[in-house]
């Protein structure tokens, strides 16, 4: 393509290797590209990135902080994009991001159930929820316990507004990769087996997203390796 100005030629370049890092775990674990999805994580990163993006053909972004996502979702109207909630989700923010997301994948406890659904009703939309789940029982790192994961499951399918999707996981520090996708792959056959249609699986990043797709991910939220290393924060 030409006419790029140099940053959209920057994420234009990223995003084509990334892609074909996931077209080639594909090929490996024998599975169909279109059962994953991209989720390019904007987080620190302005609207005009967004916009760029959109206009590479991405279609699914996430982020990580209410006020940020809001401002972003505001500006990039109109693009045709599914926005992702993948950071740690504040109580008192549950209900401002079911009203501008389609996806939250960082729904770890009882409390966020009630303001997410009024949200997504008040929005008049369906919110697809996946469950956060803790691989290494770090709090500070957010999750539920694998062992709260059924009462939570059964919280979000008993709300109108809130559509039971799947689970999610970051690989615990330090740790192998592969045993701790391996592991929430078994936890996700455990919550399938009660609740059929939550068969999501969001799992790897930018280091790890051929472990994931080999463990079965459908879903890679990939930061660094799309947009760069992120500016600091201010
Ligand atoms: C930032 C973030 C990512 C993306 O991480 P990279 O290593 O930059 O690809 C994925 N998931 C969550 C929950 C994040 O906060």
């Amino acid at each position: 393509m030409s006419g790029h100005d140099p940053r959209t030629a920057e994420l234009e370049a990223r995003l084509r290797a990334v892609r074909a890092r996931v077209a080639r775990a594909c090929a490996a674990a024998g599975r169909p590209e279109g059962e994953v999805t991209l989720v390019v994580v904007t987080k620190t990163w302005p609207a005009a990135d967004v916009a760029r993006l959109a206009g590479l053909g991405v279609r699914d972004v996430g982020e990580n902080r209410d006020q940020e996502a809001a401002a972003k979702a505001a500006d990039c109207r109109g693009l045709g994009l599914r926005w992702h909630f993948v950071g740690r989700l504040q109580g008192n923010k549950a209900r401002s991001v079911a009203g501008y997301c389609d996806v939250v994948h960082s729904l770890d406890r009882l409390r966020l159930v009630a303001p997410l659904d009024r949200g997504a009703l008040a929005a008049g939309r369906t919110l697809d929820c996946l469950l956060q789940v803790s691989l290494d029982g770090d709090p500070a790192r957010g999750g539920a316990p694998a062992d709260g994961i059924p009462a939570l499951a059964d919280a979000v399918a008993g709300r109108q507004g809130l559509r039971l999707a799947g689970l999610m996981a970051v690989a615990p520090q330090g740790a192998d990769p592969a045993a701790a996708f391996a592991r929430l792959a078994g936890l996700s056959c455990d919550l399938v087996a009660r609740h059929p249609g939550a068969t999501a699986l969001s799992a790897g990043m930018s280091a790890d997203l051929e472990a994931a797709v080999a463990a079965g991910a459908t879903h890679l939220r990939v930061g660094t390796a799309v947009m760069g290393s992120r500016p600091p924060l201010e």
